[in-house]
């Protein structure tokens, strides 16, 4: 394969073709699919490759790697089994006692682990609002704090974080940013150019963008002792990538300059057609010109929000689930960043202890026609009022 990390050519061109790949010894241009538990030795008995065991990784797992790596602009990128053991596997690389600083709203599954992990005195950690830099730089203890966990824009409320600026705030307590933009993916954003030292997605959502996988996405633009420290979590956990989730990953991401500038087309006219809607509180979307982190996410996205918005609608709790209740075309299932369009009562999927507007309906935007979903949200909104 020859090798494109360095050639002038856009993201799109080399997402579309998986990095020019084309396999050896048949011209294919399709990868194979590399499923093997185990690897025999060579004549001398030394491993042919750096594979002995399935949990080592595999061909098939590296390509969808190397697609990642390089539309993050990353040194190295590692696949997990899904999003969280990924995440996990990144808190577990923390020293006992480790000092965390997070956000109080961001995805509910990392929130979840953060808390638990409080609560049992493995880690200590500090929440903050998000997108409120000045709480975060007030929770930082200067060369203590181990880890800043940034989710920008933040689910479900897209509150948008500078990802430039929490570096700073981070490096200069002596901490490392990680920072979590599954809901703008790269090449739009690629945080590690801004100075985030470790890139994590939710490979699940829109790199793969098929709903028929779940992958977890880590990126560094420089390895470390702790980068070597998670790696060797993944393989003594087993959770790295199984092959053929990680074929459909690289077919999936083939697609994802397309899917994405369509899902962000249709986002900003479903919200904007939706903004005074007289059912409804507000449109949270940082796509739309009013938003308060439009600028900051315009920077950081290269212009592509996303297809991910929220609805606070007005009424009752049992409003908003009815209007979910009432959709024919969006899904009512949780997930995000398919090609299918998909609406949630977030506090229902949540659950209790989480900060979410009861009349909060976050909407996955998919590819479909924006019209078809446009109308579909409105007779939901006639039907439940
Ligand atoms: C889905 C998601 C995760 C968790 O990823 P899984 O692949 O579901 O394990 C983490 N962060 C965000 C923002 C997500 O949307």
């Amino acid at each position: 394969m020859p090798d494109l990390r360095n050639a002038p050519l856009s993201p799109a061109t080399r997402l579309a073709q998986a990095l020019h790949h084309v396999e050896e010894r048949t011209g294919a241009v399709t990868p194979s699919i590399q499923p093997s538990a185990t690897y025999a030795r060579g004549p001398d008995y030394a491993p042919r490759q750096s594979y002995i065991y399935r949990r080592d990784g595999n061909e098939t797992t590296e390509l969808a790697e190397a697609v990642i790596a390089d539309i993050e602009g990353a040194a190295s990128t590692l696949l997990f089994a899904s999003g969280m053991s990924a995440a996990n596997a990144v808190l577990e690389a923390l020293p006992m006692g480790a000092h965390v600083v997070a956000q109080d709203v961001m995805y509910h599954g990392v929130l979840h682990q953060l808390r638990k992990h409080h609560g049992t005195g493995r880690l200590v950690v500090d929440l903050y609002p998000a997108g409120d830099l000045d709480a975060m730089r007030a929770a930082m203890r200067a060369g203590q704090t181990a880890l800043v966990w940034v989710e920008t824009p933040n689910n479900p409320d897209w509150t948008v974080t500078d990802i430039a600026a929490a570096a700073d705030i981070a490096h200069s307590a002596g901490a490392q940013l990680i920072t979590d933009c599954t809901a703008t993916p790269p090449p739009c954003c690629r945080a590690l150019d801004l100075g985030a030292d470790i890139s994590f997605h939710s490979a699940t959502k829109y790199l793969n963008g098929h709903s028929d996988v779940t992958a977890g996405a880590l990126s560094v633009a420089q390895p470390s002792a702790m980068w070597d420290e998670i790696a060797d979590i993944r393989k003594l956990q087993g959770t790295v990538l199984h092959s053929f989730d990680a074929w459909l990953l690289v077919r999936g991401m083939r697609t994802l300059m397309l899917r994405i500038e369509r899902q962000s087309a249709s986002a900003i006219t479903f919200a904007q057609h939706f903004g005074g809607h007289p059912q409804l509180q507000s449109v949270l979307y940082p796509g739309l010109p009013t938003h308060p982190g439009h600028d900051i996410a315009a920077r950081q996205t290269g212009g592509q929000f996303g297809g991910m918005l929220s609805l606070i609608t007005r009424g009752s709790e049992q409003t908003a689930i009815d209007t979910a209740r009432h959709c024919r075309l969006f899904y009512p299932a949780t997930s995000l960043g398919g090609v299918e369009s998909l609406i949630e009562h977030r506090k229902t999927v949540s659950g209790p202890g989480f900060n979410v507007h009861p009349n909060l309906l976050r909407l996955s935007i998919g590819i479909e026609d924006a019209s078809d979903l446009i109308a579909d949200l409105q007779q939901a909104l006639e039907a439940a009022t």
